[in-house]
């Protein structure tokens, strides 16, 4: 989106495109959506999306297409979840 990193002091979640990838999006699974901070995710032009677990708390990175069937990698066996925090370049 051009914007200059080192511009950036603040990180802001945004949403994707899509149901499963608005902010506060909860899937089957109990698997809620937070947004991503314009980190990429592992799969082809994906971002990386926060994701907590309802049920256990944990918090990890999903993949904005795994969104809506993502499971806990800590309570219900799925995959480990992917970087998706951005460390402030100060
Ligand atoms: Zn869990």
């Amino acid at each position: 989106m051009g914007a200059n990193m080192d511009d950036i002091e603040i990180i802001e979640w945004q949403e994707g495109t899509g149901e499963s990838v608005e902010i506060g999006y909860l899937n089957p699974n109990g698997q809620q959506c937070f947004g991503h901070c314009g980190v990429r995710g592992t799969d082809h032009e994906q971002y990386a999306y926060k994701t907590e677990c309802t049920y256990c708390g944990y918090v990890y990175g999903t993949n904005g297409a795994d969104m809506h069937e993502r499971l806990c990698p800590e309570c219900q066996g799925g995959a480990p979840g992917i970087k998706y925090w951005r460390t402030l370049n100060r």
